[in-house]
């Protein structure tokens, strides 16, 4: 844990808090950059769109993914002049009023590309059916509402003669926890299937793996960097979209310890925060690593199986289970990884508690 996140746990309330930790994420991006050499890096905002996040991110990547207005609304006015990817399955008459002010525009299908009437700098969104075994989720390589397959790609080349919409290339986001050689396979199987149309730039989208359960198992961003160089032909552009992989190490949350007990044999710490302000272990069914910050006099109580959790009125509301823990009230818990995904995806209004403090290290 940074010093830093460290200094703000001694001396928290009851009040929980957020601590982004800006240097850790320049480094970490930084890193990302060097890496991917020779690929275009936008950020995809929906992982976490806080406005000194993106500031932070801004000289490492080549531009930002939005898929609504508000997010465009927010790259634009945080960092203006970044190129913009806009994407999303489903986009109101306001939004296509947009497509001619950013970079790319991503179709999601043939009756979005009959709706954008002005000019527009195009990648198709394909939906291939490439195996994604072993994914977090999957938004294509089947069924689903993202993208098109290949009836409807062929459908969209029809269209283009008389449309204002320049095609420049094909977008991919099938999957998302996938490791370096799943996602290099599908970038074979998405740089063929372009080719196949002619044309020479590809997105392939996010979905680098973030694993909670070992969180020193870090994305190969080496190994894929150093892939994509070998994939790609000469004259090519190939661009990614990372989110959670980019964001999700630089982010605690923060949380005291309310109430320990016993019930029916299992041990609760019952915490002043709640899944209401950091709800991807639920969503993501994981235990959220931690690191404790004891503060409580007396001495510690022997570390033994505990399950954490917020003070919400629903047993959903479930940090961590059954994992060990030398826990006593007044301790300080310090959830890691929680920089994606995490906030910004959580039903914060949900029993009106107060909410968290934000700050900012670097
Ligand atoms: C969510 C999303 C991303 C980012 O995915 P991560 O898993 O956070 O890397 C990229 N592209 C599209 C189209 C998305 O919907």
């Amino acid at each position: 844990m940074p010093a830093g996140v460290r200094a703000i746990a001694e001396s928290l309330g009851e009040i929980p808090a957020y601590v982004y930790d800006l240097d850790g994420l320049r480094r970490h991006a930084a890193a990302v950059r060097d890496a991917m050499t020779g690929t275009q890096i936008h950020y995809a905002v929906k992982a976490n769109p806080d406005p000194k996040v993106l500031r932070a991110l801004a000289p490492y990547v080549d531009g930002f993914e939005v898929a609504s207005a508000g997010e465009f609304q927010r790259v634009t006015e945080v960092v203006p002049g970044m190129p913009v990817s806009f994407g999303g399955p489903g986009k109101t008459t306001d939004e296509l009023a947009l497509a001619p002010l950013v970079h790319r525009w991503h179709v999601e299908s043939p009756a979005e590309l009959r709706r954008l009437t002005g000019p527009a700098d195009i990648l198709l969104r394909v939906n291939l059916g490439v195996p994604v075994e072993g994914a977090a989720l999957t938004m294509g390589g089947g069924a689903t509402p993202f993208g098109m397959d290949p009836e409807g790609v062929a459908e969209c080349l029809r269209l283009l003669p008389t449309s204002r919409a320049r095609l420049r290339g094909v977008h991919a986001h099938l999957a998302s926890g996938l490791d370096a050689p799943a996602l290099l396979e599908i970038a074979r199987a998405v740089l063929e299937y372009g080719r196949g149309l002619g044309v020479a730039e590809f997105n392939l989208g996010g979905g680098m793996a973030v694993d909670y359960r070992r969180p020193g198992n870090r994305f190969d961003w080496a190994a894929y960097g150093e892939g994509l160089r070998r994939l790609a032909a000469p004259g090519e552009t190939l661009r990614i979209e990372p989110g959670r992989a980019l964001t999700a190490y630089c982010g605690w949350y923060l949380t005291t310890v309310i109430d320990v007990k016993r019930v029916h044999g299992e041990r609760f710490a019952v915490l002043s925060g709640g899944t209401h302000h950091l709800r991807t272990p639920v969503t993501k069914g994981h235990d959220q690593p931690f690191t404790v910050i004891h503060r409580g006099a007396g001495g510690r109580p022997e570390p033994e199986p505990v399950t954490l959790v917020g003070r919400l009125c629903t047993p959903k509301d479930v940090f961590a289970r059954r994992v060990p823990a030398s826990l006593a009230p007044g301790d300080v818990v310090a959830f890691a990884m929680a920089g994606a995904y995490a906030w910004n995806i959580s039903h914060h209004d949900f029993l009106m508690h107060p909410k968290p403090e934000f700050h900012y290290l670097g």
